[in-house]
């Protein structure tokens, strides 16, 4: 039987810049004051390029990598990817260690101050449970961002992609490449942004040679966590992963996009 696979399918020629997704998530997830799951990208307007130069918006949240380096940086498996594609976070195992923040090209975690666990995009769960869109896709007036299973023919997701497959884009860190599953349709050129993925040393070593079982047990007996657990509850707030996403682009390392093989790799898969 086919598997589902959820993806994100982003029109960025359609993004207006409205930031109504990433108002409408951070009411239907509770995403306290300074912080984002979701974010618009600008580009800086090119002026010498000719006589009229324009901004590009480019949508994004957490891309839903197929090669998840938040997964291996996290010490207890509270990071997981479903079977269903969509990466996930376990709150009542996450233990705030803040590893798989770094561990994102993308920064697209952060450290929820209030619960004080990570925090990302989950494409809004008990929304899909009622039948509903995630809210940003719901809520963006020109549809730039589309969800759906891209494994289904007949969702919206996957005609896109197939309507575009020659003009479909990734972002991808050259250096970090963790095959993200959000597919931007490259009517508008994607802005540079990501960064290189840093892992703790403790997991690097352990990255892909354990399994999640082993790692909860080495995750929570190490004197490191017990340190983790110490500075989590005398700090309740990480202003450096203030995730101001909206504000445009903040880190510009040696990221890249990759043109024209995201539906490609994806249908080659199955
Ligand atoms: S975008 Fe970042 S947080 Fe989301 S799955 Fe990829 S590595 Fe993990
Ligand atoms: S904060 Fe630590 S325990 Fe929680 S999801 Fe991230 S790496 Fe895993």
């Amino acid at each position: 039987m086919r598997k589902a696979q959820y993806a994100m399918v982003i029109d960025s020629a359609k993004c207006i810049d409205c930031k109504a997704c990433v108002v409408s998530c951070k009411v239907a997830n509770g995403t306290p004051e300074g912080f984002s799951r979701n974010w618009i990208k600008a580009s800086e307007p090119d002026f010498a390029a000719g006589a009229k130069p324009r901004t590009h918006f480019q949508p994004g949240a957490c891309m839903h990598c197929e090669a998840p380096i938040c997964v291996d940086a996290c010490p207890t498996g509270a990071t997981y990817k479903n079977a269903d594609g969509i990466v996930m976070i376990d709150e009542t195992l996450c233990i705030g260690c803040g590893n798989c923040i770094p561990a994102c090209p993308y920064g697209a975690r952060f450290r929820n101050p209030q619960k004080r666990t990570a925090d990302k995009c989950n494409y809004c769960p008990e929304r899909r449970a009622a039948g509903l869109l995630p809210a940003c896709v719901d809520t963006c007036p020109t549809k730039a961002r589309v969800f759906g299973d891209i494994m289904n023919p007949e969702s919206d997701a996957a005609r896109l992609l197939e309507q575009h497959k020659d003009h479909v884009v990734q972002v991808i860190n050259q250096k970090s490449n963790t095959a993200p599953h959000m597919y931007y349709l490259a009517s508008t050129a994607p802005v540079d942004w990501t960064h290189e993925a840093v892992m703790p040393a403790s997991m690097a070593t352990m990255t892909g040679v354990v399994d999640p079982v082993v790692k909860t047990l080495v995750g929570l007996s190490g004197l490191g966590v017990l340190v983790m657990l110490g500075r989590q509850l005398l700090s309740g707030h990480d202003s450096s992963h203030d995730s101001s996403h909206d504000s445009g682009p903040d880190v510009h390392t040696g990221s890249d996009v990759q043109a024209g093989q995201a539906h490609k790799q994806q249908t080659d898969k199955e």
